[in-house]
């Protein structure tokens, strides 16, 4: 089974009654760093980083990119630079952490569809190895920075590709009307307009992303075929060599046992047959996996506090977190599980509904969950929540952000420091008026 295709990290045991995570006892770990609290189980990252490289190692040519907005970390971008990987990034603060990690600059990507001047001028002084241009005025943009640094941008054009994929209406993106990328019809004009005016751009390929958390693989050959034509067609109207196609992330993971994604092995022939279809000529080729890259390996753990039975209603079980360490559950009504750490022998099953902290009705992380009767001061573990977590985690109510740790063969490393009530206060000014 693919690292995806599980709830839970794959070093996840009971031992004794007690749940285990990187030869980690997830109790042990809540007393000592406190909770909320992260925790990435390295082994599992590793393994499925493994995986992404052996089921693609048939392309001479493959760049996996970790799309490091789904969790930028400095010890999480050291681990898959290790591993081989250059990163897709989105803003300055994620070009800095990778750099400052010690990635190879050459093998990242930078994304995103309003990058900003001082974005782009920070990604062209760190030697940022591709730009995925989204739009005419970027085009212009980082044509005219580059310029004024005697640069040359190697770059990708971001297209949408019109293609509707079964997943939630945010978070798919290759659709026509999506704010991401080129309309197919505009590509000739970006394309004319790059040859004869932006010297200083210089076209490898096309790119596009169709969305997350996908489970259909034939979203992804279309998405192949469809990139594959028309870099063919665009060679031969305009007399140019494009070799490179990125085509973006969004391997699904499983949340729940409703889920049902498919291994990185079926992913990666889904990928080969649809290229074999078209071409022997095999370009270069860029995968940007996030999601399915580090959601298995994290879990997060919470403390129960208090409780209420709603008469003749539901029965709320609050833990120490919430919207604001995981906002999927409110945002996208993401699902997830969960299990008690410690040992829970001889109590009784109950139906509870686990409630954030926050202050928002919205605020619920797991609806109608069965789990042994709760009781305050038990630690909760919830799974699959590497990604899209901390990296979309905010202070509202002007709570401190959790502090991550990674666990490895029985040892555990902070690789995130608990935000303090300092930190908090830290970037508040009181004007001298007001003194
Ligand atoms: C978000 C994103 C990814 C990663 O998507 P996952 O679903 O996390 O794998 C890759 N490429 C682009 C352009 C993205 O916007």
């Amino acid at each position: 089974m693919s690292v995806n295709q599980h709830i839970r990290p794959i070093t996840a045991e009971r031992k004794d009654g007690k749940l285990f995570v990187g030869g980690c006892c997830l109790s042990e770990l809540a007393e000592k760093y406190g909770t909320p609290l992260y925790v990435i189980d390295e082994a599992t990252l590793r393994g499925i980083a493994r995986e992404y490289k052996e089921a693609f190692k048939e392309y001479k040519n493959i760049h996996l990119m970790y799309a490091s907005k789904a969790l930028c970390t400095s010890a999480v971008s050291k681990i898959l630079y290790e591993e081989g990987f250059g990163f897709d990034t989105v803003s300055a603060g994620e070009i800095y952490t990778v750099y400052k990690s010690g990635a190879d600059m050459k093998n990242v990507l930078f994304n995103g569809s309003n990058k900003s001047q001082r974005e782009i001028e920070l990604a062209l002084e760190l030697g940022v190895g591709r730009f995925s241009v989204d739009n005419f005025y970027e085009a212009e943009l980082l044509n005219k920075i580059a310029g004024e640094k005697g640069k040359c941008a190697d770059i990708l054009l971001r297209i949408t590709p019109g293609i509707e994929c079964h997943t939630h209406d945010y978070i798919q993106t290759g659709q026509t009307d999506s704010k991401f990328g080129f309309d197919l019809t505009q590509i000739d004009k970006i394309i004319t307009l790059i040859k004869n005016n932006y010297k200083n751009l210089n076209l490898k390929g096309l790119h596009a992303h169709i969305g997350s958390q996908i489970f259909e693989l034939r979203s992804y050959s279309d998405e192949v075929e469809i990139l594959i034509k028309e870099t063919l067609r665009i060679n031969k109207v305009h007399n140019l060599h494009l070799d490179e196609m990125n085509i973006g992330g969004g391997l699904g993971v499983k949340y729940t046992d409703a889920d049902n994604p498919p291994s990185v092995k079926e992913l990666a022939q889904a990928v080969s047959c649809a290229m074999n279809k078209f071409t022997n000529d095999i370009p270069s080729i860029y995968l940007e996996p996030g999601r399915s890259i580090i959601s298995t390996s994290g879990i997060t753990l919470y403390t129960i506090g208090s409780s209420k039975q709603v008469p003749n209603g539901r029965k709320y079980v609050a833990i120490d977190g919430g919207m604001s360490d995981n906002p999927r559950p409110s945002m996208y009504q993401a699902k997830y599980v969960a299990e008690v750490a410690g040992e829970t022998a001889g109590r009784a099953e109950e139906e509870v509904t686990i409630a954030g902290r926050f202050c928002e009705s919205g605020d619920v992380l797991i609806e109608n969950i069965k789990l042994p009767k709760l009781e305050a001061g038990d630690i909760l573990c919830v799974f699959n929540t590497g990604s899209y977590n901390y990296s979309m985690a905010s202070n509202y109510n002007r709570v401190e952000k959790p502090a991550m740790v990674l666990v490895n063969n029985s040892q555990s490393d902070i690789i995130v420091n608990r935000e303090s009530l300092e930190d908090l206060i830290s970037h508040d000014r009181i004007p001298d008026r007001l003194k």
